[in-house]
């Protein structure tokens, strides 16, 4: 995986170091000498992520990763402070200051590496989201950080050391919960369950702990869980490799309980941050896709499935047919009841038409008072009852319409079912010609296409 990575320090013979162990890795360096140039540099430069050294003169590290993290352009660069010194007080300070992880100096490149592939993967994933939003709806939809902060979440803790559960599980920061699971099946059950993040203890050589990290990450509920581990400060491999299977964070034994609290913090504000990219990017595909007014679909669904479907048919698949029903004499409601009423009979039209379909029909309002409806695997003859129920579903009652009382509705549809070879256009063609027919032979009936395009 290759990335630009910018790295800070005030001390250019630590910056040329990190820089040739990270080209010789054929990541893409650039630099900044102090905190206020740091700031410039990943505005303009956008790096992947972030190594930050603590001490520097003027700006230290802190202040430089609180003011990234403040800033909408640069927030969503995960920062690693690099620090002299392995003080809680300063890792603490770090984790508030909003750092996404530490690193100590002299900086041991195994660890280096894993972190860098660890926090580049989890870039990659809400660079996706940001990239899929073009139409800019995430663009600051995290108006104040502390928002990421509030609300309750469940901790799953999988520790076979009951004693020791119980003191990480006392640690959980404000409204978290944390439960204690011991055992490697029940705790895939648990993290299946409620769960907004686990914890889990791979310093005892008799617990497969990384087995139940990779079974967490297979499972599709569970592959964006936040996943903490607890490892034995002397054991790269098993940290190295935790990272590698997926685990967002690693902590060393013995475990500070105000470092654990922190990067659960952390780690939460980040899976909430995520969540909400996904939620509104969900929100914003929906309304791409739907009609306001009747909660159809649109047009531009209906076309993609119609292409589809078209595409398959013609390549020997089932039979495909369509419907165009069209409201007669719509016009009229508007003119003589108003356009509030006109709405109401759409709706209500939509609403009947919506509960008469099979659940392989697919129904969207194609214009005005215009709906189209998509019958996968029905030919002309089925096509036919399904139009000919519709029109009778809409006329045979009359609609409801608040403040005016009944109103009758009927409707005309042409139908037309695909020929091998043919395309959408001259499909819907056709059943438009067939719905003209309708509507001049005396309106509220169902005429079907006649064979192939003359
Ligand atoms: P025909 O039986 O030949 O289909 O006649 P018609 O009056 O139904 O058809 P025409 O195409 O002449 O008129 C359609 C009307 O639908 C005109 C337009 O103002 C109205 N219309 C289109 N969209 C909406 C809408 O969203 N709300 C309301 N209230 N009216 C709409
Ligand atoms: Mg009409
Ligand atoms: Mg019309």
């Amino acid at each position: 995986m290759s990335a630009r990575i910018l790295v800070v320090d005030d001390q250019p013979a630590n910056v040329r170091m990190l820089e040739a162990k990270l080209q010789a890795e054929y990541f893409d360096v650039c630099t900044a000498f102090d905190g206020p140039s740091a700031l410039t540099v990943a505005t303009t430069e956008q790096p992947d992520l972030i190594l930050l050294d603590v001490m520097m003169p003027g700006m230290d590290g802190y202040e430089t990763c609180r003011r990234l993290k403040a800033e909408s352009r640069t927030r969503h660069i995960p920062v690693v402070m690099v620090t002299a010194l392995d003080q809680r007080e300063d890792r603490i300070s770090g984790l508030e200051a909003g750092a996404d992880d530490f690193l100590t100096k002299p900086v041991d490149d195994v660890t280096l590496f894993a972190r860098v592939r660890s926090l580049l993967r989890l870039k990659a994933v809400l660079d996706e989201l940001r990239y899929r939003d073009q139409g800019g709806a995430l663009a600051g939809i995290v108006s104040d950080p502390a928002e990421l902060d509030s609300g309750k979440a469940e901790a799953v803790i999988i520790t076979p050391d009951p004693k020791a559960g119980k003191r990480y599980a006392a640690a959980m920061p404000e409204g978290v919960g944390g439960r204690v699971v011991s055992d490697p099946v029940a705790a895939i059950d648990a993290v299946g369950e409620r769960c907004d993040i686990a914890l889990i203890d791979l310093s005892h050589a008799n617990f497969d702990g990384l087995r139940v990290c990779a079974r967490i990450r297979s499972m599709p509920k569970t592959r964006q869980l936040p996943l903490i581990a607890i490892i034995n400060s002397d054991d790269v491999a098993s940290a190295v490799r935790a990272l590698d299977l997926g685990v967002n964070d690693v902590l060393h034994r013995p475990v500070d309980v105000q470092e654990l609290a922190a990067r659960l913090r952390t780690q939460l504000r980040r899976a909430r941050y995520a969540d909400k990219l996904r939620n509104r990017l969900d929100e914003s595909l929906e309304m791409a896709v739907t009609d306001p007014l009747t909660g159809l679909h649109n047009r531009r669904f209906l076309s993609a499935r119609l292409n589809h479907a078209v595409e398959s048919a013609n390549a020997g698949g089932a039979p495909v047919s369509v419907m165009i029903a069209d409201i007669d004499h719509f016009k009229r409601v508007n003119d003589t009841l108003g356009h509030e009423a006109g709405d109401t009979v759409l709706k209500v039209f939509a609403e009947r038409l919506g509960s008469d379909l099979r659940a392989l029909d697919q129904a969207a309002r194609y214009g005005g008072e215009e709906f189209v409806v998509m019958m996968p695997g029905a030919g002309l003859a089925e096509a036919q009852i399904a139009a000919e129920r519709l029109r009778r579903v809409i006329g045979e009652t009359p609609f409801q319409v608040e403040g005016i009382g009944e109103v009758p509705v009927t409707v005309s549809v042409g139908l037309a079912q695909l020929h091998a070879g043919e395309s959408v256009e001259s499909l819907l063609r056709r059943a438009d010609a067939a719905l003209y027919e309708a509507k001049t032979e005396g309106r509220n009936r169902v005429q079907a296409a006649a064979s192939a395009a003359a």
